[in-house]
């Protein structure tokens, strides 16, 4: 494993400079895959530095970075688990280092049990399972070679993976979104796609959230995906900061907007919420690392990590759009794409009831009365 980020600032540059055209063509990031998966960022690493590099890719192109940490999700999973003793996915790992690209196909159709229940029907069959249901919002669909799949067999949900040549499953070229357009999420239909036994992941019962591997999804997935928005609040604090500098006000004999204490006080305020950001992040993901005992709060701190990091990006992007004056509103401004991207997050588990739930019942039980 390498302890040094491929990400050197060139390469970032030109993904950097991709991204507006993979949002307006409602295009999948590929030269992105390509020039990142052949300077080897899609190999495994320990979580702090997958959590640094992809707040750091997410700063330059947050759908990049957004469908890449589907991958490195099961990247953390397959390491927490080893740490843990436990090298049932060692399999993962091994693939990610041959080149391979893991996809995450969890979320269907009104399924808010998420992990804990599917409508996804599973068979056993001769040397493996068979999937019929639908998955919504897979990234990276056009270019993953590992689809990891989930679906309940009686009273157990059973989470394996499917590779690109297997028979069975169906792509709907179906995503035309507000935001994280190069994300390319399509619907990913399952005909009796068949998982190998050599590729099941885990047999967990119907609502258990007890299994390590659960709590290794959770996680990973919640890092993760944090450090996607706050890569885009620390992004959107750098653009506010840009646009400032560059306006003058005709009220103020000319002076720049950055001389004027009322947009001064909103720059540092935006500046207090990103940099609060960072240490729950940092130490979260050190935690993860270093198998810190923190038993059922995990679910209360790395649920409300993702909340925190996702609501104040939508504030500081926001704040910085206000800044921006009439320019950040035109459609090729970075910052408005922003504004699109980062209401993606609402969107992913854990959901704003979902964390107000979990961070409740941690402090109060359950609501029963
Ligand atoms: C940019 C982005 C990338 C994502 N990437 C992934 C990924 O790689 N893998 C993954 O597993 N998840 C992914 N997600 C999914 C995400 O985690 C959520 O599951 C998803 O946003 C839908 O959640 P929801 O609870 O709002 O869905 P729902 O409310 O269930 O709605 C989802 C869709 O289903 C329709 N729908 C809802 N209920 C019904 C019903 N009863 N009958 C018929 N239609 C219905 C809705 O109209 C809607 O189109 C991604 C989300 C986003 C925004």
């Amino acid at each position: 494993m390498s302890n040094k980020s491929v990400l050197d600032a060139p390469l970032l540059e030109r993904i950097r400079g991709r991204a507006s055209g993979y949002d307006e063509d409602n295009r999948f990031f590929q030269e992105d895959l390509d020039e990142l998966r052949a300077a080897g960022y899609l190999r495994p690493r320990p979580l702090d530095q997958m959590v640094a590099d992809q707040r750091l890719l997410a700063a330059h192109a947050p759908a990049t970075a957004l469908g890449l940490g589907m991958h490195f999700t099961w990247m953390g999973v397959a390491q927490t688990l080893a740490a843990e003793g436990d090298e049932s996915l060692q399999f993962v790992l091994d693939d990610a280092e041959a080149g391979e690209l893991f996809a995450f196909g969890v979320s269907e159709k009104g399924n808010d049990r998420v992990l804990t229940d599917s409508v996804t029907r599973v068979e056993k069959v001769d040397g493996g399972y068979r999937y019929t249901g639908e998955k919504i919002f897979t990234s990276l669909s056009p270019a993953w070679t590992r689809l990891s799949v989930l679906g309940r067999m009686d009273d157990q949900i059973v989470h394996g993976f499917i590779t690109r040549d297997t028979e069975g499953y169906t792509i709907h070229d179906d995503w035309d979104t507000l935001g994280m357009r190069a994300t390319q999420s399509h619907t990913t239909v399952l005909d009796g796609a068949r998982v190998d036994q050599s590729r099941l992941a885990r047999v967990v019962p119907v609502g258990d959230l007890t299994d390590p591997f659960i709590g290794a999804i959770f996680k990973n997935f919640l890092l993760l995906v944090s450090a996607v928005y706050v890569g885009i609040a620390e992004r959107a604090l750098e653009l506010a900061v840009q646009a400032v500098g560059s306006r003058t006000s005709m009220g103020r004999d000319g002076a720049s907007y950055a001389t004027d204490p009322d947009i001064r006080w909103q720059i540092a305020d935006m500046a207090m919420a990103v940099d609060a950001l960072d240490a729950p992040l940092r130490t979260l993901a050190d935690d993860v690392v270093a198998q810190a005992p923190h038993g059922p709060k995990w679910f209360r701190l790395l649920s409300g990590v993702k909340h925190r990091s996702v609501e104040t990006a939508r504030t500081v992007v926001d704040g910085s759009l206000r800044l921006h004056g009439g320019r950040g509103f035109k459609r090729s401004s970075e910052i408005s794409r922003l504004q699109r991207d980062v209401l993606a997050g609402v969107y992913h588990p854990s959901d704003t009831e979902a964390v107000h739930h979990t961070v409740a019942f941690d402090l109060l039980g359950s609501e029963a009365p």
